[in-house]
């Protein structure tokens, strides 16, 4: 296995490689020259960029959408005209071009206003806000370049569910939920994720089961765009991430990544016991329909992220990272690796949001009491994390 550009966790599985994962052409040469099977795109950017374009052009199985489906996260109008034509329910929104058609539009939806870039943002696009000049500044970023959404508030719990596709037929793995904000009690500024849990006992309540849940969310937002992207003739094989809220309306969506998202797959995956390769292989090769629907565990997952001094606003890294054995020792323990680097032998923090530490067990309670103990072993100076990560689960 080979990783670009990878880190120091995967550097335990896979041998890290100096390829420019922004570049197509370099890409798909260094998939060719080592005749690689298949080519797994993680990030949005690559995907934006075209890479797994190239690499189909080339004959390559990718698992990762084209240029055009990828715009589905890449432009948050180019999603809403496709869930407009697949019905998808989602929340009214406006396109605006000026700061006249933003305040009109934040005039029109009223308080708490949601304002987002249109294009990639790397997390910082949204603003959600009851200061209607706060949401009128943040729109002022990004405008004239680009059209900014503002968007209905939505109010519910949020929901993360993944599907795997060929293009054609559609696979659902397991509903998660992510912490985005940086506090306990879901206080402070917006981050990437600060922990998450799988699966959801609650959507039971709702629904009569998380089967159900799943279902619903398959035929009601999941099939319609992957076939209207097909009709788009842009045929989405890779990973749809939907980020729902369930209002008390019903479910609407809120956002859709092109790749898997983070920290929600480092509960999810652990809980599949269908082989991954193999379905990332069948999605790449149109083949998804011969595979069973992905089974998981009862066990259950819980993350905490383990971030940088100062993150989000500006991360302190270089700092020294220390007790990852005696954390990962922990029994139902183990730790994947965001934003790490080894500088010869030593462990060091590259970026804002660090390590997951997760862990896994029969009850939420099990879980979270394992991935609390191991995180408690870990050195990282000014390191920080939420205490009450999945507290309030049953
Ligand atoms: P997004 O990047 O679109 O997922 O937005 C980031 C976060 O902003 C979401 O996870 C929600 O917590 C929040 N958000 C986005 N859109 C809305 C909305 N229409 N109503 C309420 N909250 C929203």
């Amino acid at each position: 296995m080979l990783a670009a550009p990878g880190n120091a966790g995967i550097g335990r599985d896979a041998a890290l490689v100096d390829v420019d994962m922004m570049s197509p052409s370099s890409v798909t040469a260094y998939a060719k020259s080592h005749g690689v099977d298949l080519v797994v795109v993680g990030p949005e950017a690559p995907l934006v960029a075209g890479v797994a374009d190239a690499l189909r052009e080339h004959g390559i199985p990718v698992f990762g959408p084209g240029k055009r489906a990828a715009q589905l996260e890449g432009s948050k109008a180019f999603a809403k005209r496709i869930m407009e034509n697949a019905n998808v329910p989602t929340g009214r929104a406006v396109h605006a071009r000026t700061l006249d058609d933003t305040a009109a539009a934040l005039d029109e939806f009223g308080a708490p206003y949601v304002v987002k870039a249109d294009g990639l943002a790397a997390g910082k696009g949204v603003i959600v806000t009851d200061d209607r000049a706060a949401a009128l500044e943040h729109a002022s970023a990004f405008l004239p370049s680009g059209p900014v959404l503002v968007e209905e508030f939505l109010s519910g719990p949020e929901v993360s569910l993944f599907f795997l596709s060929d293009g054609d037929t559609v696979r659902p793995l397991s509903p998660a939920q992510d912490f985005k904000r940086a506090l306990d009690g879901d206080q402070g500024p917006n981050t990437g994720g600060m922990g998450a849990y799988s699966p959801l006992p609650w959507l039971a309540d709702q629904f009569g089961s998380v089967d159900a849940f799943v279902d619903e969310v398959t035929e009601t937002v999941a099939k319609p765009v992957i076939a209207e992207l097909d009709r788009d003739g842009s045929p989405f094989i890779g990973l749809l991430y939907a980020g729902l809220i369930i209002t008390e309306q019903g479910v609407r969506v809120i956002e859709f990544n092109a790749r898997f998202g983070d920290p929600e797959t480092q509960i999810v995956l652990p809980r599949l016991q269908t082989s991954l390769a193999e379905l990332l292989m069948a999605a790449a090769t149109g083949t998804l329909e011969d595979q069973p629907r992905p089974v998981f565990s009862d066990d259950v997952a819980v993350t905490v992220v383990l971030a940088s001094e100062g993150y989000p606003a500006s991360a302190v890294t270089g700092r020294e990272i220390t007790g990852l054995d005696e954390a990962a020792a922990v029994e139902g323990v183990h730790i994947t690796h965001a934003a790490t680097a080894l500088e010869g032998d030593t462990l060091i923090a590259t970026g804002g949001r660090v390590l997951n530490v997760v862990g896994t067990g029969s009850t939420f309670a099990i879980a979270r009491s394992r991935a609390y103990e191991a995180i408690a072993k870990i050195g990282l100076e000014g390191g920080q994390f939420r205490t009450d990560i999945a507290a309030k689960v049953a």
